[in-house]
């Protein structure tokens, strides 16, 4: 249920209506859009509520259902975008696109450090890199552990980017988070729901990756986890799916940019790089994103491919990075957006 509020209503009245909502059992999340509060209300399947149940409590000026199960990641909840706050950078604001690039895996310092310094020299905000690697295989490498994370927060400090890693495990939260800004859920992961009511709890913002067979629904729902557990820092990222075609790696769904961002008010990252898995049609496809009206993107860059411990058939090169951001801000230009540092 949206609790729409009488435009007169005080905060008082608002911190009333909350704790007796509250003891009714149900959370209270407030919004303000428009000039107008609103209370988002939360209930588990065991305790359904009915809208008359709210049209007689004070200040309540309409009741509307929501039309989905997710609630607090949609638009009926809340019409402003939300805007993820790391200092004094912004991720999700109208008009701009945030570039985050890096290698699939941290290797060594030099690796990272080198990438680093093309990701700023090229314009990317926030610089990537696995230290925990989901793999196919037990035999692949696996990825450096706690010395990646501090080999990639030291380049990225000398570099002045943000960071971003992916967190497999609920142990690994509390290490990643002393290191990095922004914690990765993993596709494979997009479900796995312990982890995400945790990870919320670390007062990071979270980048959560569609799952490879995940539908919007299950996607937003998966989100929704992170939001009702108390952070509303959440990015979606759309990574590519699993469809009937094997020729590229995964199929990137472009059609989840304008449709996630309809659906819901939290930022649209896209993910060219595992959505097709072929360097070569990398930056064609982060172009498409950015017209589509992509919050940013997500590239795996590495200083060189074919030696990568992981995913170095659709890692670009230094250069090859370069030259994408440069064809980047022109399709940027076009759409009335600009690629923000
Ligand atoms: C990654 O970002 O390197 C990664 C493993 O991504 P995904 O979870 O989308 O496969
Ligand atoms: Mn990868």
């Amino acid at each position: 249920m949206l609790l729409l509020l009488k435009p007169d209503i005080t905060p008082v009245e608002i911190e009333h209506l909350t704790r007796r909502l509250a003891w009714m059992g149900l959370q209270a999340v407030p919004s303000h859009d428009e000039g107008r509060y609103a209370l988002a209300v939360v209930h588990g399947e065991n305790n359904q509520v009915r809208a008359e149940q709210f049209k007689s409590l004070p200040g309540i000026e309409a009741v509307l259902p929501f039309a989905q199960k997710y609630k607090l990641v949609s638009s009926t909840a809340k019409k402003q975008r939300t805007l993820i706050r790391i200092g004094d950078k912004i991720i999700g604001a109208e008009n701009q696109v945030t570039v985050m690039a890096g290698p699939c895996s941290i290797e060594s310092f030099e690796q990272i450090e080198t990438t680093a310094a093309e990701v700023a020299r090229a314009g990317g905000a926030v610089l990537r890199g696995g230290a925990f690697k989901p793999r196919t295989s037990p035999y692949e490498f696996q990825g450096l552990g706690e010395q990646g994370l501090q080999y990639m927060q030291a380049a990225a400090r000398k570099h002045n980017l943000l960071t971003i890693t992916e967190v497999m495990s609920l142990e690994q939260i509390d290490l990643v988070a002393s290191y990095i800004d922004i914690l990765q859920i993993g596709a494979r992961n997009m479900q796995n729901f312990n982890l995400l009511k945790a990870v919320a709890k670390a007062g990071k913002p979270v980048l959560l990756k569609r799952g490879q067979a995940a539908t919007y629904n299950e996607f937003l729902l998966a989100a929704e986890y992170i939001l009702s557990a108390g952070n509303a820092q959440v990015m979606l990222c759309e990574r590519g799916i699993r469809t009937f075609e094997n020729y590229t790696r995964n199929t990137l769904d472009i059609a989840a940019v304008p449709v996630l961002q309809a659906l819901s008010h939290l930022p649209v990252i896209i993910d060219p790089s595992h959505g097709v898995g072929i360097r070569q049609f990398v930056p064609a496809l982060a172009r498409a994103a950015v017209a589509a009206g992509a919050d940013g993107v997500i590239i795996e860059i590495h200083p060189d491919p074919d030696k990568a411990l992981s995913d170095g058939p659709q890692s670009l090169t230094l250069p090859q990075f370069t030259e994408m951001m440069q064809t980047l801000r022109k399709v940027a230009q076009a759409v009335d957006k600009q690629i923000v540092k």
